[in-house]
């Protein structure tokens, strides 16, 4: 579903990634982990057309990205939980939930499905998201994110400051991510969470591929090496 063939990226003169190349089959759960600076989040911001790769090539369903800006991603079916969350905190849960489904395509996600599977959510509709916790925005975004029924999810760093106990509540709506078809490419630091919840595991060291096999056959071993360069 999603190719990326020896994609580079770079701020200013400084290479953020290194001739990555990777896929993800549909259905499949894609977790990308590494260090601070490995280039993690680059690589979604690529995905997601918010920015330029320098070279290489993404495809998406067969078709090019190179031309498709961020908003038609979105409309073609790829939707990111960005790092930070970025709700309108002065609007309320099922406000942001709304502003997720402008563009909205055919699927099963709506409000009622988004309630149901996250209760973090559903519990807290009427509230403005800035006066939420940090789990429960966290929740929102990813809610926000489903409601425009994307066939490739994007998640960046979605325990990041999180409490153990909320990034267990918080990945429990994966199952029913993965049971509506949906593909998920999920970015993390915690590499025993990203582990838990993959298919396929990458791993990024200062923009390069350490290494890339199915997450239930690298060993620990393996994954230190690669996510230290040691
Ligand atoms: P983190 O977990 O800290 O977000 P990451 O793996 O997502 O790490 P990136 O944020 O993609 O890493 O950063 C990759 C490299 O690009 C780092 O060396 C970082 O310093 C650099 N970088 C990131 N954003 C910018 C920017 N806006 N301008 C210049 N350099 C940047």
């Amino acid at each position: 579903m999603l190719e990326v063939r020896d994609v580079e990226a770079r701020y200013g003169d400084a290479l953020a990634l290194s001739r990555i190349s990777l896929e993800v089959a549909e259905q499949q759960t894609l977790a990308v982990i590494g260090a601070n600076g490995a280039g993690k989040s680059t690589l979604l911001r690529c995905l997601a057309g918010l920015m330029p790769v320098s070279a290489g090539q993404i495809r998406f369903r067969g078709e090019s990205l190179d031309r498709v800006p961020a908003h038609r991603r979105v409309a073609a079916g790829i939707s990111l939980v960005p790092e930070g969350r970025r709700l309108f905190a002065s609007l309320t849960v099922t406000d942001n939930l709304l502003v997720g489904a402008h563009q909205r395509r055919p699927g099963p996600w709506d409000l009622d499905a988004v309630f149901e599977a996250l209760p973090l959510v559903a519990q807290r509709r009427d509230r403005y998201a800035g006066a939420l916790s940090g789990g429960e925005q966290q929740a929102v975004a990813i809610g926000r994110a489903l409601m425009a029924n994307p066939e490739l999810l994007l998640l960046d760093e979605v325990s990041l400051g999180l409490a153990p106990v909320v990034i267990k509540q918080v990945y429990e709506v994966l199952p029913a991510i993965k049971a509506a078809g949906t593909t998920v490419l999920v970015v993390e630091q915690d590499v025993r969470q990203a582990l838990a919840v993959a298919d396929e595991v990458h791993c990024l060291l200062e923009g390069r591929t350490t290494l890339t096999g199915p997450a239930g056959s690298v060993s620990q071993e393996e994954v230190a090496r690669a996510y230290f360069g040691v």
